[in-house]
């Protein structure tokens, strides 16, 4: 009797190991075989939605190229096609005469409604399909207020997730071995990543902090837990400093688990040699709070894609003035600081956290532009580019999200003196600045000589903050 087929579909969980849908797919039986579909949706989507960054394009393809190596070393393979999955997958598990279709749940609006169109011309198949939570340390239904409702208030959502993954204490799972092959047939011709691969345009591969890899992750991770980790608080301030992790692109597209990162956290406590550094790490777990605190906002809040989650931030009047916006993208607004971090975005495809509150903060309440369009901007360039956490941190920085505190203005002169008090970020990511005293670097002050063509600032940011709560005080009532 032949043993009965499984086909595991890859999506933001690009690794063998640790991956609880592939550990479900193998319970069922040893003949998995992998595929991943590179979906025109997510990477050249209708103008109405942003692009897939270059960056994240080079972190998606490389971390594939790994991927499929390991399926091979594990014993089977992982097929890589192209097109809409609801087009794609019936009839390769139809080919395959696959038992069931197993994958891991996604929180986007996208991914669930696809899913959901998958999975019934699947079944209407006669297919088992078998959907796992991999990509949160807990599952969003399974975190409630004490009235039965989904957070929207980071503190409690902390309290109650902190107490139920440390009553479960995530273990992972080692990469399965001994996979059986039953489709050496089933190589598609020609290799659709090939031509994506020479045509990404990312040219920031070699300075990008994030590396493509389930070992370049591992990696990173092991590296982070035996050095920054203990000192995250309070180095994860400052972004001269190698103080975090650079694991956002690798939780993002599951080269890394959030359980793998969790371990990691809980061996750097057993550890730790002092209360300052058990606060780090502390620190650090809140962090990862953040990110499943977004996730599953957006997976019970679905319309928070669409726009403000306050809906008084509808009747905004901002000025979107475009050659601000321009200005800010490129990192051309004469406010070293902001300039700074929009460079280094743009160069490396990765931004310091400071740094993405400072240049939201500016975008939004000093250039008094719609924070969807920085929003959308950072989807376009960042190597993590992520629609929960992404959204989640705009809609943080604009107010107009679940966070209680209503204004949040961020002086950049005074987030540059205390967090890059030397200069060494601006002058990193401004070298046509490096000759400038640092006060003045920090400040924005620089004397008309020693600018040497780099712009005069857009604006004054006291005479911008008096406006926006101006327009502010038009939507509070
Ligand atoms: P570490 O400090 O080492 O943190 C560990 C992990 O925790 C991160 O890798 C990330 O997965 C998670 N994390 C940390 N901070 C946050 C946070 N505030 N919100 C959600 N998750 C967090 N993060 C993304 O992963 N993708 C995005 O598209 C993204 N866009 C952002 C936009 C704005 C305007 C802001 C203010 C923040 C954004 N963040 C985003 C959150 C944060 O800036 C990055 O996760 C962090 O800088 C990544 O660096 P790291 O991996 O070294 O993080």
């Amino acid at each position: 009797m032949s043993a009965s087929r499984v086909l595991f579909w890859h999506r933001r969980d690009l690794r063998l190991a640790d991956n609880l849908g592939i550990q479900a797919a193998v319970e069922i039986s040893p003949a998995v075989t992998g595929v991943y579909v590179l979906d025109p949706a997510l990477i050249h989507p209708p103008q109405s939605l942003p692009p897939m960054a270059p960056a994240r394009l080079w972190f998606l393809l490389e971390s594939l190229i790994e991927l499929q190596q390991r399926w091979r070393a594990a014993g089977s393979r992982l097929l890589i096609l192209e097109g809409d999955p609801v087009q794609v997958l019936p009839p390769l598990a139809e080919r395959l005469a696959a038992e069931a279709v197993v994958w891991n749940r996604d929180v986007e609006p996208y991914s669930r409604e696809r899913d959901r169109q998958v999975a019934k011309r699947l079944q209407a198949d006669g297919r088992k399909v078998v959907v796992d939570w991999d990509q949160l340390l807990i599952p969003p239904e399974l975190l409630k207020t004490g009235a039965g409702d989904p957070y929207r208030v980071y503190g409690p959502f902390l309290r109650n997730w902190r107490g139920k993954v440390q009553a479960q204490q995530p273990i992972t799972i080692e990469a399965p071995s001994g996979l059986v092959d039953l489709h050496a047939d089933l190589v598609p011709d020609g290799d659709p990543m090939a031509a994506l691969r020479y045509s990404h345009g990312f040219q920031g591969t070699e300075i990008c902090p994030c590396r493509p890899g389930e070992s370049a992750a591992l990696e990173q991770l092991t590296c982070f837990a035996d050095g920054p980790l203990s000192g995250y608080e309070p180095d994860r301030n400052f972004p001269s400093v190698v103080g975090t992790s650079y694991l956002s692109a690798a939780l993002s597209l599951g080269t890394l688990s959030p359980r793998q990162a969790w371990c990691a956290a809980q061996q750097g406590r057993d550890h730790a040699r002092s209360d300052e550094q058990r606060t780090a790490i502390a620190v650090w777990e809140q962090e990862l709070g953040w990110r499943e605190f977004y996730q599953q906002a957006l997976f019970h809040f679905p319309e928070l894609a669409d726009g403000p989650y306050r809906e008084q931030w509808r009747r905004f009047p901002w000025e979107n003035n475009e050659a601000w916006f321009s200005s800010w993208r490129e990192g051309m607004t004469g406010m070293p600081i902001i300039d700074a971090a929009m460079r280094q975005l743009n160069e490396s495809g990765w931004m310091h956290n400071r740094c993405r509150m400072i240049v939201a903060s500016f975008l939004v309440k000093d250039l008094i532009c719609d924070w969807r369009w920085g929003e959308r901007a950072f989807m376009e360039l960042e190597v993590d580019g992520d629609l929960a956490a992404n959204n989640g941190g705009w809609q943080w920085s604009a107010s107009s999200g679940m966070d209680p505190k209503p204004l949040r203005i961020f002086n950049p002169a005074t987030q540059a003196t205390k967090f890059d008090a030397d200069g060494d970020y601006i002058r990193r990511w401004l070298p046509e600045l490096r000759h400038v005293n640092t006060k003045d670097l920090l400040t924005g002050e620089i004397g008309g000589l020693e600018r040497r063509g780099y712009p005069e600032p857009l604006i004054n940011h006291k005479t911008q903050q008096a406006l926006f709560k101006s327009l502010y005080a038009t939507i509070r009532s």
